[in-house]
């Protein structure tokens, strides 16, 4: 398996969920075991001994992060949409692509010093990795890197994270 063969199990779905959106859609990708396998080996070599805890994002974020938490046996953290977790939560408001939306974490989820790595499916704008790593400093611990599958280069995402490092295994320009 290699990067460009990666990309044909994403699947892009027109005006999805509205008009004028192109939708990565990763199920065809999760679906296979070779190309599942190789998207999460080939994420989490590259933090082998860099990182104490994964952080996921609702919700690809969780199944691809949960993943790579598994093979490094670090920790797992969630941040969800407002009003799903349960106990003592931060916020952080941010744009979506599509929307305007806030994020939660568990106010217990990360235990400063800890080096965190935050993984998602897909970088768009950045708004959403953006109010993520907001919340993992007002915690008291900083991301090493923002991790994803897929990088729309055009929307500029990674500039919106600076200076945190961004990785994306599959990069489409436009
Ligand atoms: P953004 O905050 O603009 O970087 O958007 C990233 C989040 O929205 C990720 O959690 C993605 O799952 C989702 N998302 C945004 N745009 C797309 C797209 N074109 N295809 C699939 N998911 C998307």
């Amino acid at each position: 398996m290699t990067v460009e063969e990666l990309r044909r199990f994403i699947r892009e779905i027109p005006d999805f969920p509205k008009p004028g959106i192109v939708f990565k859609d990763i199920t065809p990708l999760l679906a296979d075991g070779p190309a599942f396998a190789f998207a999460v080996d080939r994420i989490s070599e590259r933090y082998r001994g860099k990182v104490d805890k994964v952080l996921g994002i609702e919700s690809r974020g969780f199944i691809l992060g949960a993943a790579v938490a598994y093979a490094l046996r670090c920790g797992f953290a969630i941040v969800r949409k407002a009003g799903k977790l349960p106990h003592e939560t931060l916020r952080a408001s941010y744009e979506l692509e599509y929307g305007v939306d806030s994020l939660e974490i568990h106010r217990d989820a990360l235990h400063p010093p800890e080096r965190v790595l935050v993984v998602d499916d897909l970088l768009a704008t950045g708004g959403t990795a953006r109010a993520t790593v907001e919340l993992v400093e007002k915690l008291g611990s900083r991301v090493v890197e923002c991790a994803f599958l897929v990088e729309l280069g055009a929307l500029g995402g990674r500039r919106k994270l600076e200076p945190v490092p961004v990785f994306s295994l599959v990069r489409y320009e436009k």
